[in-house]
């Protein structure tokens, strides 16, 4: 039988209710393996007892005929959900002492349908990166490695011998830490304990391209549902109008039966959408035959590797080989969405981050007054990354800037968004691009010079956020270095069935990519 930690949510459903394995077991082999992963820190709090609990209780559900959708399966949380009594950080030092008195309302979807909870993953700093290097708690490290390098088997001790044990920082050359590769971000926790095997799936969320870009990075599936499909209460916000969680699965079908539970309606979150939720697992069998999939001529940009402007062909191919028509179509203000994006959001996100004061949750340092307490409290809590996006923020909104960027960058927004809806009022039925222009980056590689270099990566990724819609990042294969690429579909606004039927073709034809052997344990 293939290891517990191996199945799919489908197959650990299946062997639950056949009884070939308890809900307490798969919970152990999790737990087990995540202890043994320590090195890749995707993991910021494991929760094994509390695993062990849920476990038992979805074993006596079990046991009386009561299962219900996600029974037993053992999950990862990113650390920006709130979760009761459980520490959550959102990757900040200035909430590493947080302990909310509430549940999120997608985490507390999840147990409701019998999810177990296995701990808090890893994420840049207030889901701020592309990397998940700004993380206050060391950054994430990949699973996979490039071939060139997975050859030397020493490369497990030399990540645990570089990881100093106080701060989970990397030390050493930066050459040689170069060579581990990044799992993207900011839910690099996510889809590297995914793609590792140390959870069957797990939530993330995506402002910007923070749930599909690491999909892309790891050879996982993730999807950021249509603004409003998933409900935002809980969880630590960045930007209101852009934030959406959504699950990172290992199959199209894991994240369609993960999105089911995790959305719907929520009275305590306005922008969610009175609207029922379908069944997504149904839709991955529907196929493409008569669908019309746009391919967008603007995303064809320079400096994109020529490997992942093959595959976005082959993407194609596969596509119309499976039935679909294809056609060329435009979204000509696609390229200022991504200096759009980094004036709608840093602006928001300075707004949002205003409550972190020293006052009401998290640090404090003491200051002479209360306005040197706050200085005090948010020069210490908050990193870089962190403080360029307020800077930036506050500049943008302040008197003299405001026309000139941020209402501007609104302007821009809603064309982008018409762009799109021009391409849908066509009868296109999903749009398929690249999910990012490269494959993993090293860490150490991007951005600590010139921030831009970091922000390039969401160029394929932030023009769905500011539109609103659906998108999907599904693996469609390897680079020459063995590393995994991914292809992005988007969808019509509260149409993610689409995706998971398109998706599961191009899954298909691809061929679900062998994760990394773990190298780290
Ligand atoms: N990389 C983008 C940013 O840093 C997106 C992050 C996200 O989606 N949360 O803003």
């Amino acid at each position: 039988m293939t290891e517990l930690t191996h199945l799919t949510i489908s197959e650990a459903r299946d062997g639950l209710k056949a009884k070939t394995f308890s809900a307490t077991e798969l919970a152990q082999a999790h737990i087990a393996a995540v202890e043994k992963a320590r090195a890749l820190n995707a993991y910021v709090l494991e929760t094994p007892e509390k695993a062990l609990a849920m476990a038992k209780a979805s074993d006596e559900k079990i046991a009386r005929g009561e299962a219900r959708a996600l029974e037993g399966i053992p999950l990862g949380v990113k650390d920006l959900f709130c979760t009761d009594g459980v520490t959550a950080t959102a990757g900040s030092k200035i909430l590493g002492n947080f302990n909310p008195p509430y549940e999120s309302t997608v985490t507390q979807n999840l147990w409701n349908d019998g999810a177990v909870m296995l701990g808090k993953l890893n994420l840049d700093e207030f889901a701020m990166g592309s990397s998940n290097e700004t993380s206050a708690y060391g950054p994430v490290v990949s699973p996979w490695l490039r071939r060139d390098d997975s050859g030397s088997n020493s490369l497990g001790t030399v990540l645990r011998s570089a990881r100093d044990s106080a701060t989970n920082t990397l030390q050493g050359d930066a050459g040689l830490l170069s060579k581990f590769r990044v799992p993207g971000g900011s839910s690099g926790g996510s889809a590297a304990a995914v793609a590792a095997h140390l959870c069957l799936g797990a939530t993330a969320t995506d402002t910007g391209g923070s749930i599909r870009q690491p999909a892309a990075f790891t050879g996982t599936v993730g999807i950021k549902p249509t603004y409003g499909r998933v409900s935002r209460w809980g969880t630590v916000a960045f930007a209101s109008s852009l934030d959406q969680a959504g699950p990172i699965a290992r199959t199209v079908r894991d994240a369609a039966i993960m999105l089911r539970s995790m959305a719907g309606p929520d009275a305590k979150d306005t922008t969610c959408a009175d609207l029922p939720v379908p069944d997504y697992e149904a839709a991955v069998t529907r196929g493409v035959k008569g669908l019309k999939i746009g391919i967008p001529k603007e995303y064809r940009v320079e400096g994109m590797s020529p490997e992942i402007e093959k595959l976005w062909q082959q993407g194609t191919e596969w596509l119309r080989a499976a039935g679909a028509e294809i056609v060329e179509v435009s979204l000509p203000h696609t390229k200022y969405a991504l200096p759009a994006y980094y004036i709608v959001a840093p602006a928001e996100a300075s707004s949002n981050l205003a409550r972190y004061d020293g006052v009401r949750y998290g640090l404090r340092e003491n200051g002479k007054d209360i306005a040197d307490m706050y200085e005090r409290t948010r020069a210490a809590g908050f990193g870089r990354e962190v403080k360029r996006r307020i800077m930036i923020g506050t500049y943008v909104l302040s008197a003299g800037y405001y026309d000139a960027y941020y209402v501007r960058a609104q302007k821009i927004r809603t064309l982008i968004k018409r762009d799109f809806e021009e391409v849908y009022a066509q009868g296109v039925h999903a749009i398929l691009t690249p999910a990012t222009p490269s494959a993993a980056f090293g860490i150490g590689e991007k951005g600590s010079g010139d921030p831009v270099e970091m922000y390039l990566n969401d160029i394929f990724t932030v023009t769905v956020n500011m539109a609103g819609l659906p998108g999907l990042a599904v693996p469609a294969g390897l680079d020459s270095q063995g590393l995994p690429l991914g292809l992005q579909l988007i969808g019509r606004a509260f149409d993610e069935e689409t995706l998971f039927a398109v998706g599961q073709v191009i899954e298909d034809a691809a061929g679900r990519i062998a994760l990394p052997q773990p190298w780290w344990a």
